[in-house]
């Protein structure tokens, strides 16, 4: 029997970017079961065309376009596309992210400005493409990725990275702060999950680090495309604003 809730997510638009692997590709395969419509956006659009395939064939609605968040101009055309496919845009996922570990006195410039470029511009950029069409809904809903790296510093190694999810946290914050009324706002802060995510670093120390950690810690992503869903599902006139969820063996 469907329940209640799920029919809250049943029928939604939901624009996911990183939608290619992790728990966007999962939250992607999550949501379109209870009957959303996804639209998926990450570089590599192989990835995304195969995963639409599969959505298709379980009966899902999807579409999917290449885009780079660090493209102001692809984000928009990205949750454009979720408008003219499906009328109307409900929820946009800020997922995309990049996690490269390694010392701040590596001096590591070019991997600071990647993170600072997907991580929170691409986050922004997200906000840019979708605020006028929720204002214009009068409703809409953004579901932007930190992390437990947000709340807490992740050093030595992780302290850009931390900067960029406390950035995420600080901006999601503001805008439930000054967009609220109709329009939710929502963080979602996991610890270790796994996905492509901890191949991400580039300094063989940090690298090895963070695999060690992951191996010891990481639950599956299902976890946070459930809470994800959770959000999304709630009445509107209820925003969750935040969700903390680690490993139960996770101590960071
Ligand atoms: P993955 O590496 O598996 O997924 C990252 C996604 O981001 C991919 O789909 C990738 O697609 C996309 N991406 C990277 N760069 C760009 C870009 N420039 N433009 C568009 N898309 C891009 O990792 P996760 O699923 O773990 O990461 C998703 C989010 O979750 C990130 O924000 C991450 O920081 C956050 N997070 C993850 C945790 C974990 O332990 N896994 C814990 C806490 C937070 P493509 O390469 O095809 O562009």
């Amino acid at each position: 029997m469907t329940s209640v809730l799920a029919n809250n997510i049943s029928g939604k638009v939901v624009v996911i970017t990183g939608g290619s692997s992790g728990l966007g590709e999962t939250t992607a395969r999550h949501l379109a079961s209870l009957g959303a419509s996804v639209v998926l956006g990450a570089r590599r659009i192989d990835k995304l065309e195969a995963i639409a395939a599969d959505i298709r064939t379980a009966g899902g609605k999807v579409a999917v376009q290449a885009t780079d968040v660090t493209s102001q101009d692809e984000v928009k055309a990205l949750v454009n596309l979720a408008q003219e496919r499906f009328g109307k845009v409900d929820v946009v996922i800020n997922n995309a992210g990049l996690m490269a570990i390694a010392p701040l006195a590596e001096i590591r410039v070019d991997e600071w400005d990647r993170m600072i470029d997907i991580n929170v511009k691409g986050l922004l950029y997200g906000v840019a493409a979708a605020l006028p069409i929720f204002q214009e809904q009068g409703s809409g809903h953004f579901i932007n990725i930190s992390s437990v790296a947000g709340i807490k510093v992740f050093s030595p190694g992780g302290t850009v990275y931390s900067g960029t999810k406390f950035a995420v946290r600080a901006i999601a914050e503001g805008l439930r702060h000054e967009v609220g009324g109709k329009i939710r706002s929502t963080i979602i802060s996991p610890g270790a999950v796994e996905s492509e995510l901890k191949h991400g670093s580039s300094d063989a120390q940090g690298a090895a680090f963070v695999k060690d950690f992951y191996q010891q810690n990481e639950i599956p992503s299902e976890s946070v495309a459930r809470a994800i869903a959770y959000a999304i599902e709630q009445p509107a006139d209820v925003d969750i604003n935040e969700i903390v969820l680690r490993p139960t063996v996770q101590e960071f």
